[in-house]
């Protein structure tokens, strides 16, 4: 009908519009109100258009009876329509926003992280709803699916339901395997009843210095990194950090506004100074992966995909200030778990699970995985790379002559057996809990395990 544009007749449809779901455009909505209103996707590109990195300064709020002339004209235009829709509500208005959305054409996630509409930080929000607290407000909601003092028992009619979940849903990826060995009952919270949980303010930093570092590597690859356009990526994460707080996503713990600033900003800071001195060329970021290993279903995100003389590197970027020594991180110690290992050698899992999939490496074999910890106190980058096949040579001391070997094929295997067993122990339902107290000290189930 489209190619030869014949237009099919289309009857008005009678329905009765009293205590039924509207879903309409904000233009449509002019000159209607309804009881209740949920604005969607409040995030900058929907409502209003991107306007680049240099929208460090804050404009007047919808209430300023008088907008200054030099804010362009579609911008007034995008104010109008939000303040359009948010004035439909008679009774409320819930306005929503996510970090990330699926893109409706390639069904993925996408891989940059929204920034809440500039037009709800113009309403002040925050003074009129009561969120701020959100471990408070978690703590809530906790409260009403979980008894305080309890442990949820599977019912053996749920049991078949649940193995059938996780067959055909669960994906693990390295972050799920360390949390399943830490605490089988955290995971069954999370992973698979999605109980929401809140961000921790050091994952919250960890996204923004991630960002961040990733508008580097994009300018770079433009030749335009220098200090202006640090200082302009510098501003564009402090007010993002600033976006959150104002709709109130934080606190966790009683971190300081000032403290995560200053964390943000000598963070980016100190990886500038390394990338200025480092070659690298980037070739992408926050890709997502998803492939098949043993008929187990696995996922993971690549920081970074990079490229230099000796062939491709993917790179993890470590933020947290607990960073392990080399034979820490190959799990020599009494105290070290391998975490990060595992982390790392799971993205060759991956790579390899998707080896069909040669243009997103372009045709090229990856030989060498890489974290790069931001170290704030000691104001650089450390880095610990291992290759993906072969044997690893490390010194336990920098200042020793004498080095070992450690063998990365056999960590592999070890992690593929680690993989086969999470699974099977999580299709066998095994959600007991960590006997290990000090795992419970930041988690946010404590009062439900009464730990
Ligand atoms: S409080 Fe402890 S036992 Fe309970 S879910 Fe958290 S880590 Fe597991």
């Amino acid at each position: 009908m489209d190619d030869r544009d014949i237009a099919l007749p289309v009857d008005p449809i009678d329905i009765d519009l009293e205590n039924k779901v509207n879903i309409i455009t904000a233009h449509s909505a002019k000159g209607l109100e309804f009881r209740k209103v949920f604005i969607y996707q409040a995030v900058e590109n929907k409502w209003e258009k991107y306007r680049g990195l240099n929208t460090g300064i804050k404009l007047p709020p919808l209430n300023t009876p008088k907008i200054t002339d030099d804010t362009d004209s579609t911008e007034i235009d995008e104010r109008r329509l939000f303040y359009v829709a948010v004035t439909r509500g008679k009774d409320s208005v819930y306005i929503t926003y996510s970090k990330r959305y699926f893109d409706a054409d390639t069904g993925e996630v996408d891989t940059d992280e929204k920034i809440p509409s500039r037009f709800i930080s113009e309403m002040n929000v925050s003074k009129h709803i009561q969120h701020t607290d959100l471990v408070a407000k978690h703590l809530e909601i906790t409260k009403l699916l979980l008894e305080e003092n309890h442990t949820l028992h599977i019912s053996d009619h749920n049991k078949s339901y649940l193995r059938k979940l996780i067959t055909q849903d669960l994906s693990l990826s390295a972050t799920r395997i360390n949390k399943y060995q830490q605490c089988h009952y955290k995971f069954l919270l999370e992973d698979i009843y999605k109980v929401p949980v809140y961000d921790s303010v050091h994952a919250i930093l960890g996204n923004l210095v991630h960002d961040g570092i990733r508008f580097m590597y994009i300018k770079r690859n433009h030749g335009r990194l220098n200090d202006d356009a640090l200082f302009e990526i510098i501003n564009l994460q402090i007010q993002k950090l600033q976006q959150r707080l104002d709709v109130g996503m934080i606190i966790e713990e009683q971190t300081s506004y000032d403290v995560l600033k200053n964390d943000l900003e000598k963070s980016l800071k100190i990886y500038y100074e390394y990338l200025l001195n480092n070659p690298i060329k980037y070739l992408r970021s926050e890709q997502w992966i998803r492939g098949v290993v043993d008929g187990i279903k696995i996922t993971g995100r690549i920081d970074l995909l990079a490229e230099d003389e000796y062939g491709l590197i993917v790179i993890d970027f470590k933020t947290s200030q607990n960073i392990p020594s080399i034979y820490e991180f190959l799990g020599l110690g009494k105290r070290s778990d391998k975490t990060h290992l595992r982390q790392i050698l799971f993205y060759k899992l991956l790579i390899d699970s998707v080896s069909h999939h040669l243009a997103l490496f372009k045709n090229k074999t990856v030989n060498r995985l890489r974290l790069e910890y931001i170290d704030i106190k000691a104001g650089t980058v450390k880095i610990i790379e291992v290759p993906t096949q072969g044997m690893f040579e490390y010194k336990l001391r920098s200042n020793s002559k004498t080095t070992k070997s450690h063998d990365i094929d056999m960590e592999i295997k070890v992690l593929q057996q680690d993989l086969k067993m999470t699974y099977e122990s999580i299709l066998s339902l095994d959600f007991s809990r960590t006997e290990d107290r000090s795992i419970c000290k930041n988690c946010p189930f404590r009062h439900h395990c009464g730990r």
